[in-house]
């Protein structure tokens, strides 16, 4: 029966070889996403394990997080780019499952990012979930929401962008900000817990921040924040 199976991949391999997200060379199926080679270049930060790296130094002075991580360097032309390229432009969700398992393993075994009750990634505005068909960071937060025990959802807090303002009254609470793009439902209450929010890439923080400012103060909910990659 295994070695059926086993027939069974060669053969699909053969027809439709999988191919490295980072250079197209053909891999095994058991390498995911990336062949090797491409795995070791991966700019990786390691600011996971410590405070104060630059991505926590970005939010400085602006809100207040618990902690915060890049996971990866984004370099223009590098293999960071063409995997966040290929995971919002290209349908590969699987680039984010890929850095949600990782990402979460390594949480796991950090002695930060402690007690963290919800994973909400940054929503999409509708217009561009329906051009695009999914929000690019969902398999990235849930992967990291299973590997912590904590509980992903796309429910607390919403794009506003093209919502009517009549609509936003009843159901949500404007955030003070009249800028403010973001909005936290009311209709799923939460207090004094901690949520993680994650996104694709940071770079001047804007979005992250007005994801935070969103919510109300009176919540006195903590804030911790991971992205996949920060740009230099
Ligand atoms: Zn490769």
């Amino acid at each position: 029966m295994i070695k059926a199976v086993k027939i069974l991949n060669d053969l699909q391999n053969l027809f439709f070889p999988i191919t490295c997200l980072g250079c197209s060379e053909i891999i095994s199926s058991n390498d995911a996403l990336l062949c090797v080679s491409c795995r070791h270049q991966l700019p990786l930060t390691q600011f996971i394990t410590y405070n104060d790296n630059p991505t926590e130094k970005i939010l400085y002075g602006r809100i207040k997080v618990e902690n915060a991580a890049s996971f990866i360097q984004y370099y223009k032309k590098g293999i960071s780019q063409q995997l966040i390229h290929q995971l919002k432009y290209k349908g590969h969700q699987e680039v984010g499952t890929f850095f949600g398992k990782w990402i979460g393993h390594e949480i796991l075994n950090s002695d930060r990012f402690k007690g963290i009750d919800y994973v909400v990634p940054v929503p999409l505005h509708l217009k561009k979930l329906k051009q695009r068909g999914y929000n690019q960071v969902s398999n990235f937060g849930k992967e990291i929401a299973t590997a912590i025990d904590a509980i992903y959802t796309e429910k607390l807090l919403l794009n506003t962008t093209y919502t009517s303002a009549h609509a936003l009254k009843n159901r949500m609470q404007r955030a003070t900000s009249s800028q403010n793009r973001f909005a936290y439902n009311e209709d799923f209450p939460i207090e004094n817990k901690h949520i993680l929010l994650v996104d694709d890439v940071i770079t001047t923080g804007a979005t992250l921040e007005s994801c935070v400012r969103a919510f109300p103060k009176a919540l006195q909910l903590k804030f911790s924040i991971i992205t996949i990659a920060i740009t230099s």
